[in-house]
C-alpha cells in the first residue's frame, strides 16, 4: 500500500461533509452505476469477529473463481481487513486516481478476483479504531463508490462484524444485493449473535442465503476420532429453528491457519481437505441459484447476451483458433429465448484477433472446449466471458443447454 494513497484517500471520505442532498444523490448515482455492472452480490456476515468470516468471504471468493466466474472481493471490515493477507496481497500499492481506485487482481484459473480491501488504505492498523461513526459511514460509503470493478458476476462483500452502524451501511449502500451469508461458530453465544443478525438482515431486507457453521468439530488425524471441540450442529439447529437455510459446515483444521498465513486459499492449496469440499457445496448451491446459465452476464454488463460458438463441419470445435466459422446467436432480454443467428468467418486466426473481432461483433460469452489462459484473459478483457470445457456438438443444442444452465462442460482441453 502506498501510504499517500491510503492517506489521501481515508482523509478525503473522513473530511468531506456529506454536501447536503445534493451531493448525496450524486454519490448514489455513481455507486448504482458501478454496482449494474455487477451480476450478483453477497454480504459474508457474523455476529462478531474472530468466527471465520474473511476465510469464509476469502475461499467463497476463490472458488467461484475457480467455477470461472470474474468474482470481486471488498473487505470492508474496518476493525479487521484481513483479505490482503489471506490472498497475499497486502502492501500492494493502489493505483487510481482521486474518484477510482483499481482493485488488485489475484489470478485463480480459470477466473479471477479482483481484490479491495479497506486494508489497503489503513496507513497503521490503529487507523480505523480512531474513526468516529459518522466519519466510518463515509469511508464506506466512499470506498463502495469509488473502486472501479469493471464488469463481474459476482461480488462478495466481507462486513464489518455485529449488527451494528457498519454492517447496516453496508447493507443499505449495497442495495438489491442477492443476500447474506451468515458465518457462525456451534457455541451458544455465537448462535446467538447470528440470531441476531438474521434478524437484522430482515429488518433491511436483505435475504439471508444461509449459515454456515465454521470451526465445527476436529477430526484427530492419528486416531480419525471427532471431537466437537466448539460443539456442532448449533448453527444448523438454528437455522432449521429461523427458517433458514443451512449451507454447511467447516471443520477447524490447521491447514486453514497454514493457507491464511501463506495467502492461498484453501480451496486452491489444500482441494481435498473437507473445508475445500465444503466450499465446493456451497459455491454449486449458489450456482445453482442461477437459473439460466448466463443471467449474470446479461444482468452484469448491460449488454444484451450474444452468445459466440467456434464451429467446424457443424459441429463445435474444440481448438476455436482453428474453427472454420463463428456461429452467433443473440439471446432474448429474458435471458432464456434465442433469437436471431448468423454464422461469420473471422479473419486469419493470430493471437488477440478473435477477441477483438468478436468484441467488434458485439460477442458477449463464447463458448468453448479448450482454451489456454492467455487467450481467456485477452476474451476476458473484450468483454467477453470464455465458458469452457464444452464437450462438442452442434452449437444450437450447446447455447439451448446453456441458457438452461445445463451445459455439460468437461476438462479444459487446451488447459496449458
Ligand atoms: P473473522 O473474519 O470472523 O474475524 P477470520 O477468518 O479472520 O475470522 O479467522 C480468525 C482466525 O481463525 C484466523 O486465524 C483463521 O485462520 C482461523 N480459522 C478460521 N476458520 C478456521 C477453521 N475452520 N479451522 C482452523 N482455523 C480457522
Amino acid at each position: 500500500m502506498s501510504s499517500e494513497t491510503g492517506n489521501h484517500t481515508a482523509g478525503a471520505a473522513g473530511e468531506r461533509r456529506p454536501g447536503g442532498r445534493e451531493q448525496d444523490a450524486l454519490d448514489r448515482q455513481a455507486l448504482q452505476s458501478r454496482m449494474a455492472q455487477i451480476g450478483h452480490k453477497i454480504l459474508v456476515l457474523s455476529g462478531k469477529g474472530g468466527v471465520g468470516k474473511s476465510t469464509v468471504a476469502v475461499n467463497l471468493s476463490a472458488a467461484l473463481a475457480m467455477a470461472g466466474k470474474r468474482v470481486g472481493l471488498l473487505d470492508v471490515d474496518i476493525h479487521g481487513p484481513s483479505v490482503p493477507k489471506l490472498l497475499h496481497v497486502d502492501g500492494t500499492p493502489l493505483t487510481g486516481s482521486e474518484n477510482t481506485l483499481y482493485p488488485v487482481k489475484v489470478e485463480l484459473f480459470p477466473g479471477s478476483i479482483s481484490v479491495m480491501s479497506i486494508g489497503f488504505l489503513l496507513r497503521e492498523r490503529n487507523d480505523a479504531v480512531i474513526w468516529r461513526g459518522p466519519r466510518k459511514y463515509g469511508v464506506i460509503k466512499q470506498f463502495l463508490k469509488d473502486v472501479e470493478w469493471g464488469t463481474l458476476d459476482y461480488l462478495v462483500v466481507d462486513a464489518p462484524p455485529g449488527t451494528g452502524d457498519e454492517p447496516l451501511a453496508v447493507a443499505e449502500l449495497l442495495e438489491k444485493a442477492d443476500g447474506a451469508i451468515v458465518v457462525t461458530t456451534p457455541q451458544e453465544i455465537s448462535v446467538q449473535d447470528v440470531r441476531r443478525c438474521v434478524v437484522f438482515c430482515r429488518e433491511v431486507n436483505l435475504p439471508v442465503l444461509g449459515v454456515v457453521e465454521n470451526m465445527s468439530g476436529y477430526t484427530c488425524p492419528k486416531c480419525g476420532e471427532r471431537v466437537g471441540i466448539f460443539g456442532s450442529g448449533g448453527g444448523e439447529n438454528m437455522a432449521r429453528e429461523m427458517k433458514i437455510p443451512y449451507l454447511g459446515s467447516i471443520p477447524i483444521e490447521p491447514e486453514v491457519v497454514a493457507s491464511g498465513d501463506s495467502g492461498v486459499p484453501m480451496v486452491k492449496g489444500f482441494p481435498h481437505s473437507e473445508t475445500a469440499k465444503a466450499f465446493g457445496r456451497i459455491v454449486r448451491a449458489l450456482l445453482e441459484r442461477e437459473p439460466e446459465g448466463a443471467k449474470s452476464v446479461v444482468a452484469g454488463n448491460g449488454k444484451p447476451l450474444r452468445i459466440a460458438v467456434p464451429v467446424t463441419g457443424g459441429e463445435m470445435s474444440s481448438h476455436f483458433g482453428q474453427c472454420e466459422r463463428f456461429v452467433i446467436f443473440d439471446v432474448g432480454e429474458d435471458g432464456k429465448s434465442v433469437g436471431r443467428r448468423e454464422e461469420l468467418v473471422p479473419p486469419p486466426h493470430e493471437p488477440g484477433t478473435f477477441p477483438r473481432w468478436l468484441h467488434e461483433q458485439g460477442a458477449t460469452v463464447i463458448i468453448a472446449g479448450g482454451m489456454g489462459s492467455r487467450a481467456q484473459s485477452l476474451f476476458n478483457q473484450n468483454d467477453i466471458r470464455v465458458v469452457v470445457g464444452a464437450t462438442g456438438g452442434a452449437p444450437d443444442v450447446l447455447v439451448r443447454d446453456f441458457l438452461a444452465g445445463r451445459l455439460e462442460t468437461g476438462a479444459n482441453s487446451c488447459d496449458h
